[in-house]
């Protein structure tokens, strides 16, 4: 009889709070990741956690026995910096939905999440920092990111093709920029939240006043409060939507607001040096949230200075921490 929700990356930022809040209503949660569990990001005693490599066949098979549902948040992932530069481990990732989508399939899996990425939009949408928001129909004609958004854009076809073939119930989302506490704060996989938050901590910490921005400051992103992604995650995956959905805020801002709003957080104003030769990504990107609205009848809507506050306040802990030798919690390698 099958029981649990499973839930693939549970060691990294998204998964291990999507656990926390599924336990909390009452859903027997089996949470797995290929770390080992002493470095989950955060720690849910009362689920079954299994340490595995879900770039197995095997791994996957016995993990999604007796299971239900799946949230399909496991892949090899980062921020520009990371995904520029490792495009192969990034493409790797085709392994884990694959091996998972056939162990769903086998074991009689009812309904399916895969967290696809805004990363499969095309470049040629996003050439200018004043852009157009980014609806669903626009991922073709294709020209994802290369390599990480590719994997996505593969994974996204392969869960149309199961449900279709296969009876499947698989959800997709595209999510935009997700940030907030219990994420990667450094290491180089950390996002642009994550980092500004890192950078103005340390500035602060160590009562140096400048900060070092990748690009010229004015590419524009939005960004959506972990929150928020965990509410439209689950809602996703309960609903009847089979196509693609955006997942992501439309507050667009520039790389010099969002430092602004953490200036602003900290209580401090820093003297900024730009490194244009940095990984920056496309020029401009935001997420068009009609059919989420339309459909789901909801839309991420924490704003960014709320969640910003949140989330520097805990990358100031972690930082305060590691420089006083107290346990923190450590980038993934
Ligand atoms: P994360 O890196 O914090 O978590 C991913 C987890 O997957 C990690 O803990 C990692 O150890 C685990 N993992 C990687 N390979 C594995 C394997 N072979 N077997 C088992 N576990 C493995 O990332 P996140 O921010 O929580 O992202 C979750 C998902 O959402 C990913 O699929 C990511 O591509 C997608 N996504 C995230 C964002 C974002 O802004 N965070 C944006 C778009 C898409």
């Amino acid at each position: 009889m099958a029981q649990f929700t499973l839930v693939t990356g549970a060691g990294g930022f998204i998964g291990g709070q999507l656990v926390r809040d599924l336990l909390a209503n009452g859903v027997s949660v089996r949470a797995v990741d290929k770390k080992p569990y002493a470095d989950w990001y955060f720690r849910s005693p009362d689920a079954e956690n299994v340490v595995a490599d879900l770039q197995l066949v095997e791994a996957c098979d016995r993990v999604t026995q007796g299971v239900a549902n799946v949230y399909n948040l496991a892949a090899d992932m980062g921020g520009m910096g990371f995904i520029e530069s490792n495009k192969a481990l990034c493409m790797l990732s085709v392994l884990i939905n694959t091996h998972m989508l056939m162990a769903a399939h086998k074991h009689g899996v009812d309904r399916f999440f895969y967290s696809s990425s805004a990363c499969v939009y095309p470049g040629y949408k996003q050439t200018d920092a004043d852009v157009v928001a980014l609806k669903e129909s626009d991922a073709y004609p294709a020209d994802a990111e290369d390599g990480y958004g590719w994997e996505k854009l593969f994974g996204e076809r392969l869960c149309r093709h199961f449900r279709e073939d296969f009876g499947i119930k698989t959800r997709v989302a595209r999510y935009h920029n997700v940030y907030g506490p219990f994420g990667t704060w450094d290491g180089g996989r950390e996002k642009a939240p994550a980092a500004v938050s890192r950078k103005v901590a340390m500035a602060v910490l160590a009562r140096k006043h400048e900060i070092e921005i990748w690009g010229d400051g004015e590419q524009t992103r939005s960004f959506m409060y972990i929150d928020d992604c965990l509410i439209g995650t689950q809602k996703l995956l309960h609903s009847d939507i089979v196509e693609p959905l955006n997942i992501g805020s439309d507050e667009m801002v520039t790389i010099n607001q969002l430092v602004d709003i953490v200036e602003d957080v900290a209580g401090i104003k820093l003297k900024r040096n730009y490194k244009l030769d940095a990984p920056k990504g496309v020029r401009g990107r935001n997420s068009d949230n009609a059919l989420i609205k339309a459909t789901l009848g909801w839309a991420p809507s924490i704003s960014l200075r709320t969640g910003m506050e949140q989330t520097y306040r805990w990358i100031y802990d972690q930082a305060k921490a590691r420089d006083e030798g107290r346990p923190y919690i450590a980038a993934a390698a």
